[in-house]
């Protein structure tokens, strides 16, 4: 464990606390002293607060009415390097540090004292007569080293009755302690074999694990397609630096995608790894907390937030799916998390692993430049081959009204269902219609507290703002004209094209994967096994499916609509477009059969679809590149929003005027203001958002001008400000 500076009892501290203030506040340091980096509580009014012992005090408050900190929480010191993180991302992200430091300390109860429990260790005596039960419970005890557990756990480690356990302390070979109820977590072995790595990924694995033990800072861009044994090539980074004594961070887009991912971290691991996100327990949250502290934890496998664990001794971080524009938060903190994770490894010499098939054009960039290194996977695993990609030209295709399933298509799926192969349908539309209109007037029904179109979920009987999640009954008259029994669904939805489905392929077994179909997420992933194990013939997916999925008897994907994406005038839409036709179309053909892949689309000449089709991927990136380099924008420019928000729109409107006039600061350093525009999304939960979006050259010290320009805006009374540096959303 690093020294930390020390600040003896009565020594002047500055504390940095959870609370929305703009700097540290002073206090005394408490009896027994405390460390630098230490966790504390501290008074602050009435109340008492969490905070961390940031430096000195800064010594322009009064001496003696310095109140001392009330106590020094029972977890480790938070580390330098940590501190300089929460410092450089809150800078980067013009996050108050308050802010940073809530993220940071994100477990509960942290401030309770740690509760403790009876536990078991060995004496080192041998009991009288060994049996081959009490060898098994020695010997696991052994196993587990160091990790202390009561009779019970121990018994069912050992698979023998409690009465053996308690045997074994009746002879004195094992006796009573007292423990800290978290668990540590148990020893995973790198040395387990791993699978036999192939020519190409053992290259690639063996790179990786150079870089880990350089000990030194370094970023990787792992590409390869789906199937190409990504995964199995960065756990040999993991192994890598398990073996060098450092821990490890898998971070993954969607936590519901990792029951299939755990087991295989067990398989190779032998144990299982320590589970970070939203959806843990209370208990789990904490003892992951607390064991990543305390370096207990090697390797833990985590949702974005992951990043803002207290790590002891952190050795790399894989970003899996890179791209996946769920790393980036833009409510709140907004901050990427793979640009953070570069940081944060860059803040303790750690390598990063980006690994996609389909890279953000940001990272491409990178790499091309030289600024990460790049590995590439060339084949898929074994014999499987990436499918073969087809348009059908919707021009062409005679369909019935309101059907979205071609012949071509229809016919394909049925050869599918002769051989006892599934067929994937994706279109990424929750729903049964993306919009419900009246057939009188016209008009739609909206969400009272946003502005979108609401969307009718069938098998809920309701309509659903995507938006906010508010719902209400199908309306029988037009909110509008008032003509009853007009309103009517337009367009295809998931929910919809089930409809279809089971109407053209009556016998089929369907199953439609849509993340509102499900209760919990654990009802996802057993849905998920189901199809996996081959109890479904046709799956209909939205972008849920794209995911990291292996359904081994999948040989077509159909895509009803490769269209939808490309119309947005966002400036990503093709980016994303390309990403996601490559994700779903790397779906089938995963095993021993070939893959098929058809795309459904009324543009088989747009240049997105044609280097989707032709796999030109090199060609896609660099035309994209390219655009955006005229155009100014990211990776190529930088751009940063600032986001206001209030109920009443003129108020927002007002304030938004007013920043856009007194842009000086950001004139300075070149820069250019657009807006105030409607946000992306202009009204959440009642509430009006508008938008000012900056652009400037890189290079320019961006956030140190944002910060000199809205430091003067006035946020009376429910007014809010937030600013999103690198926003996904361009115009
Ligand atoms: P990716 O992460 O690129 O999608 P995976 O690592 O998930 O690819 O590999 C795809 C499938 O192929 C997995 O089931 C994996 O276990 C298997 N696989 C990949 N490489 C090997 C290998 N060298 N030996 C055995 N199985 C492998
Ligand atoms: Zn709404």
């Amino acid at each position: 464990m690093q020294e930390q500076a020390f600040f003896n009892e009565g020594e002047r501290v500055g504390v940095l606390t959870t609370q929305p203030l703009d700097r540290c506040l002073d206090y005394r340091a408490p009896e027994g002293g405390c460390h630098l980096g230490a966790y504390v509580e501290v008074p602050l009014g009435p109340r008492r607060v969490l905070g961390v012992i940031w430096g000195p005090g800064a010594g322009d408050f009064d001496s003696a009415k310095l109140r001392p900190v009330n106590r020094v929480l029972d977890v480790a010191p938070m580390r330098d390097e940590m501190r300089q993180f929460l410092t450089k991302s809150a800078d980067y992200t013009l996050t108050p540090l308050p802010a940073m430091l809530r993220l940071a300390t994100r477990a509960p109860g942290l401030s309770d004292p740690v509760s403790m429990r009876k536990v078991l260790r060995p004496t080192g005596q041998m009991p009288d007569r060994m049996t081959d039960a009490r060898e098994r419970v020695l010997s696991a005890v052994e196993e587990y080293g160091g990790l202390a557990f009561t009779a019970k756990e121990l018994a069912d480690l050992a698979g023998v009755t409690t009465s053996v356990v308690k045997g074994l302390v009746k002879q004195g070979a094992l006796r009573d302690e007292e423990a800290p109820r978290d668990l540590p977590y148990p020893r995973l072995d790198p040395d387990l074999p791993g699978k036999t790595l192939t020519e190409d990924q053992a290259a690639a694995a063996n790179t990786l694990g150079e870089g880990v033990a350089g000990g030194r800072y370094g970023t990787t861009l792992l590409k390869g397609v789906t199937g190409s044994g990504k995964t199995e090539v960065y756990l040999e980074a993991v192994a890598a630096t398990l073996r060098a004594g450092r821990q490890a961070l898998v971070l993954l887009p969607e936590i519901a995608l990792t029951a299939e991912f755990l087991k295989r971290v067990e398989q190779r691991f032998g144990a299982t790894p320590a589970e970070w996100h939203s959806g843990a327990t209370m208990t789990e949250r904490r003892r992951v907390w607390r064991m990543v502290g305390q370096g207990k934890a090697q390797l833990v496998i985590g949702a974005r937030s992951a990043l803002f664990l207290p790590y002891q001794n952190l050795g790399l971080i894989i970003v899996d799916e890179e791209h996946d524009t769920s790393y980036k938060q833009d409510e709140g903190v907004c901050y990427n998390a793979r640009d953070m994770a570069v940081l944060r490894a860059a803040m303790c010499s750690a390598q990063v692993v980006l690994a996609s098939a389909t890279p953000s054009l940001e990272t491409w960039v990178n790499a091309e430049a030289g600024k990460y290194k790049r590995l590439d996977l060339a084949a898929r695993f074994g014999s499987a081959v990436l499918p073969e990609m087809r348009a059908i030209d919707m021009r062409a295709e005679k369909l019935p009204a309101s059907t979205w399933i071609s012949p071509t298509l229809k016919q394909a799926m049925t050869a599918r269902i002769e051989r006892g192969e599934q067929s994937l349908l994706f279109l990424n539309r929750r729903g049964f219609a993306p919009v419900t209109i009246c057939r009188a007037c016209g008009g739609h029904v909206t969400c009272d507290h946003c502005d979108s179109r609401m969307v009718e979920h069938r098998f809920m009987k309701r309509l659903m703002c995507h938006q906010c999640g508010e719902t209400k009954p199908v309306p029988d008259a037009c909110p509008t004209c008032q003509v009853e029994g007009k309103m009517a669904p337009v367009g295809p939805g998931i929910e919809r094209l089930g409809e279809e489905t089971a109407a053209l392929f009556p016998e089929a077994r369907i199953a439609v994967l849509s993340s509102d179909l499900f209760a919990s997420a654990r009802a996802l992933k057993q849905r998920i096994e189901e199809i996996a194990a081959g109890e479904a013939d046709i799956i209909l997916g939205t972008q849920l499916v794209a995911k990291g999925h292996n359904f081994p008897l999948l040989t077509l994907v159909g895509v009803i609509d490769a269209d939808l994406g490309l119309q947005g005038s966002d400036l990503r839409a093709a980016e994303r477009t390309f990403q996601l036709m490559r994700q779903v179309a790397g779906r089938a053909g995963r095993a021993d059969k070939p893959g098929e892949a058809l795309m459904q689309t009324f543009q088989p000449e747009h240049p997105v679809i044609r280097a989707i089709l032709s796999g030109d991927e090199e060609a896609f990136w660099r035309a994209e590149a390219a655009e955006r380099q005229a155009a100014g924008v990211p990776p190529y420019g930088r751009m940063a929003g600032i986001v206001l928000s209030g109920p009443e729109l003129p108020a927002v409107m007002d304030l938004g005027m007013a920043l856009a006039r007194n842009d000086g600061p950001l004139r300075q350093i070149g820069a250019q203001v657009f807006g105030p525009a409607p946000a992306p999304i202009a009204r959440i939960r009642g509430r009006h958002r508008v938008r000012l979006l900056i652009k400037a050259s890189k290079g320019t010290p961006l956030q140190d001008a944002i910060a000199r320009w809205i430091k003067p805006a006035r946020l009376k009374g429910d007014l809010r400000l937030s600013v999103d540096i690198d926003p996904q959303n361009f115009f």
